[in-house]
């Protein structure tokens, strides 16, 4: 099977590393990858947006399968582009068509479908421009904290938790004024939660799923969860606070009221589905969907799993998800990001990046890298993953951290803490 991965961060150095291991696997282009993928496959430089882009080279490599591993060309339609032409229609694409990444898409819309199938998440209401008189009176009564979230995609960064009511007016101004662009076009203001966040996957065809092992990411730059929020400094998997119980409950209650109700709405979705979700007490609330896997957590999630990735790929393409058992490893799983001085905020590229022969217990997924001249360089401000698969939580922590310390480039940095507070 010759397959197109499309995508360039860790996350899909974790595919690709995975799909790799599969008999079925005969070639594997990553579309455009990075600086590590080529060890899996054939790197492809394009831009997974540029949809034309993608069916030239589909044509030209003989691809017959597609896994899309971030959100825009999701978002953006890629899978109903392949469904509208001639050419293309045959090829199996894992990832939701565009009326299933709206659950990601458009956070009005998720919030309104949590609702409408009796879906545990924190009370909302969303308010446009036009009716901005009547969001400010909303806040006006509203307890603080509160979540103002942009509805579109904003890059991570269009959720903001305000302290005040004075401080949650002006974002909601500011939002609805235009400051994320046609994504703050409608603002979701929230109940403010307080308790652990987690993150639950799903591989869905449409009609049965495979539940992932749970991971829990971390957001903030600095040590102790401090500073501003990033795409993810690292993560672990299994989720200790996330006993059989909880994870039953999420499913119950969170998972099949989803898929049922993607099955209700007619909405006909297959790929993977990111529930991000809270621990209240025992309660678990969803606060959002993605309509792919998260990144860093398939980095910590993959390496648990060992079935075959493309089998359950195939299985997913064909509707036939039930007949797979997934066999997870009882294994504690680490990440640990690297990545580049001043990131989240500007950061420097083309960085000479050495060391990574030197890692002894962990895997090197790479992310923001480029190799040029044989040489791999930085080429983005999450640079590599380090992830350890060990017995003991605690051990793959700490392989994680010190072999993350093997490897050098000028204004380097990690968190030395990641998963130590579950420990
Ligand atoms: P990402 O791109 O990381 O998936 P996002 O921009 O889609 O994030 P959310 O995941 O919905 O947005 O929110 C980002 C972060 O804001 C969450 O991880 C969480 O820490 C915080 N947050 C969101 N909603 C709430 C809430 N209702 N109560 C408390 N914190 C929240």
């Amino acid at each position: 099977m010759n397959i197109l991965l499309l995508g360039s961060g860790g996350r899909e150095s974790a595919f690709a590393w995975k799909m790799s291991q599969s008999a079925l696997c005969e070639k594997l282009i990553i579309a455009p990858g990075n600086g590590g993928t080529a060890a899996y496959g054939k790197n492809f430089p394009l831009n997974p947006n540029d949809f034309e882009a993608v069916k030239k080279l589909v044509l030209k490599e003989e691809i017959n399968f597609v896994v899309v591993g971030p959100e825009e060309p999701l978002v953006n339609g890629i899978h109903d582009f392949f469904l509208a032409d001639e050419d293309l229609k045959h090829i199996p694409v894992i990832g939701p068509k565009k009326e299933g990444a709206i659950l990601e898409g458009s956070k009005d819309f998720a919030k309104a479908f949590m609702a409408r199938h009796n879906i545990p998440t924190p009370g909302s209401r969303s308010f446009t421009g036009e009716n901005l008189e009547d969001g400010l009176a909303y806040l006006e009564n509203h307890s603080m904290p509160v979540v103002l979230k942009a509805d579109g995609l904003a890059a991570g960064k269009g959720v903001l938790i305000c302290q005040t009511k004075e401080e949650a007016a002006e974002e909601l101004k500011l939002m609805l004024g235009g400051k994320f662009g046609t994504a703050g076009a409608i603002v979701v203001i929230e109940e403010f939660l307080t308790g652990i966040e987690l993150s639950v996957f799903v591989l869905t065809d449409g009609e049965n799923y495979v539940v992932l092992p749970e991971a829990k990411d971390y957001k903030k730059i600095g040590q102790a969860d401090t500073g501003l929020n990033t795409g993810g400094m690292g993560s672990v998997s299994p989720v200790p606070f996330a006993d059989e119980k909880f994870l039953k409950e999420v499913e119950d209650t969170i998972i099949v009221p989803t898929i049922e109700g993607l099955k209700k709405d007619g909405i006909d979705y297959s790929g993977f589905i990111f529930f991000g979700l809270f621990k209240v007490g025992d309660k678990p609330l969803i606060i959002e969907y993605n309509c792919r896997m998260g990144d860093p957590e398939t980095e910590s999630v993959l390496p648990r799993i060992e079935n075959d990735l493309v089998e359950l790929f195939i299985a997913a393409s064909k509707q036939k998800l039930n007949e797979c058992t997934l066999k997870i490893s009882p294994k504690s799983a680490a990440t640990v990001m690297i990545v580049a001085g001043g990131y989240p905020g500007d950061y420097e590229k083309g960085k000479a990046i050495s060391g990574i022969e030197n890692i002894r217990k962990s895997l090197a997924f790479h992310a923001g890298t480029a190799l040029e001249g044989g040489v791999v360089k930085t080429n983005g401000g999450r640079v590599i993953a380090i992830t350890s698969l060990q017995d003991t939580q605690f051990d793959a922590l700490q392989s994680a951290t010190a072999d993350a310390s093997r490897i050098y480039f000028d204004g380097k940095y990690f968190r030395e803490d990641i998963g130590f507070d579950l420990v």
